[in-house]
């Protein structure tokens, strides 16, 4: 979210209880309600509406970490493609059965 959303909802609540700030001064509470917005799920165990469920995040997390943990593979040297030759000018080319063609592992 925006910058200046979180400054908008300041701005309103202050108005509203009539509370006059400085641009500043509102920059200011807008930065730590947007921060505090964005750690709720983490002190309270959920995460606020219109944001990702929790066990989605974490799924994708598990994928992102599994993916960067990963190396290139060994047995093709990250081609994805075991080249045999076995004549001058006569080639097989398979599918690296160590990484299924994606070259990482
Ligand atoms: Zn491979």
């Amino acid at each position: 979210m925006s910058d200046t959303y979180w400054m908008e909802c300041v701005g309103e609540a202050l108005c509203e209880a009539g509370i006059s700030a400085t641009e500043e001064q509102l920059k200011t509470v807008a930065g730590i309600v947007q921060g505090a917005h964005e750690v709720y799920g983490e002190s309270h165990g959920s995460e606020p509406a219109g944001l990702p469920q929790d066990a989605e995040v974490k799924a994708l997390r598990a994928e992102l970490q599994k993916e960067r943990a990963k190396v290139t593979c060994g047995e093709c040297k990250g081609t994805g493609q075991i080249v045999t030759v076995y004549l001058p000018g006569r080639r097989s080319i398979e599918t690296c059965d160590a990484c299924q063609g994606r070259g990482r592992v």
